[in-house]
């Protein structure tokens, strides 16, 4: 069966702000966001892209939902390549991908009630208004949200919980079929975060929605995605069914993050591994992998060349040089019953 999202070697590069002796010279530096992504999703599939912050996560969402165009690559989502698309295709296009914001608090127009916020979608896609009353109902009744007074409430009058409610609502009013959730439920407290997650699970479930959750909380995504892909300052470098990735992590960057994080039901006698001392910096990506400054196990080809995304049997994939053979030596971690 094709993928629903095809994805091949796609990269972006954002120009910096150029010192004065770029200029002098005449340089136009960049940092490359995104490197050369190759993956692909099947309908219905939920996944998780974690990594720590600036990896590169969000430009991915954007490039998928064409926020943002890429430097290079192509990406196609159901049948349609992003390239290229414009005028009515690319409207069509918006009603079947949607963004979840990461800041209910800054997703909303602060100025405009709650009922014009979900209308807002319907009206931009030219959906008849006769349907915006039983098209909002419904998604309100998807989200759980009782009362159609809210309707009349302006975003500072709501819960946090309640408004992030919203924002997926917003999100599903035009019925998408791929969504991309940035870091979701970051933004709100504890208690409210495992309702609208198992709310969002339900969802995905029950609309056969394609999803991307973009976090970089392991704890989340092990939550909400059978599969995880793990992003190091641009790159995919591990990407597998999420329990196999928690319980045997193969990159070494992916060893050291499972390691770093107390997770529930996880033996915490996991192979630890000692990062040598060092920032993720995109600008200074050299020709070699871009974990190297970090990875206590590089070896002399780690400085010269970027390690390929390999398929392992088995079908996990890993960008290391030291694959296959550090897949061998070490025992899985135990995860106990659920
Ligand atoms: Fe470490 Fe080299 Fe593997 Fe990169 S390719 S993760 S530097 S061993």
């Amino acid at each position: 069966m094709d993928a629903y999202v095809h994805v091949r070697g796609l990269s972006k590069a954002f120009p910096v702000r150029r010192g004065v002796g770029q200029v002098l010279r005449g340089e136009h530096p960049v940092v490359h966001a995104v490197r050369d992504l190759d993956f692909d999703i099947a309908q219905g599939e939920t996944v998780g892209l974690l990594g720590e912050s600036g990896c590169g996560k969000t430009t991915t969402g954007r490039l998928l939902l064409k926020l943002v165009e890429p430097t290079s690559g192509t990406a196609r989502i159901g049948t349609r390549e992003l390239a290229g698309l414009k005028g009515a295709a690319l409207r069509d296009f918006r009603r079947d991908v949607q963004f979840v914001f990461q800041n209910p608090f800054d997703a909303l127009n602060p100025r405009i009630q709650i009922g014009r916020s979900l209308a807002e979608p319907l009206i931009n896609a030219g959906v008849p208004k006769a349907e915006h009353a039983d098209r909002i109902r419904l998604v309100l009744e998807r989200v759980r949200i009782k009362g159609v007074e809210l309707l009349e409430r302006f975003p500072h009058e709501m819960s946090g919980g309640q408004l992030q409610r919203i924002v997926l609502a917003r999100a599903l009013v035009l019925e998408p079929r791929f969504i991309v959730a940035d870091e979701p439920v970051s933004m709100l407290d504890v208690s409210v975060r495992a309702g609208i997650l198992n709310l969002m699970r339900d969802l995905q479930d029950s609309l056969g929605l394609t999803a991307i959750y973009i976090s970089h909380d392991l704890a989340l995504v092990r939550y909400v995605a059978r599969r995880t892909m793990v992003m190091y300052l641009g790159s995919l470098v591990e990407d597998g069914p999420t329990e196999d990735v928690i319980s045997r992590p193969l990159h070494p960057y992916t060893r050291a993050l499972i390691a770093a994080v107390p997770l529930p039901r996880v033996s915490q006698t996991r192979d630890p591994l000692p990062l040598r001392p060092g920032t993720p910096d995109a600008r200074k990506v050299g020709a070699g992998c871009a974990f190297v400054n970090r990875c206590p196990v590089a070896i002399a080809a780690c400085t010269a060349e970027r390690p390929p995304l390999v398929t392992l049997p088995g079908g996990r994939r890993v960008a290391c040089h030291l694959m296959p053979a550090a897949t061998q030596p070490r025992p899985p971690v135990t995860l106990s019953p659920a």
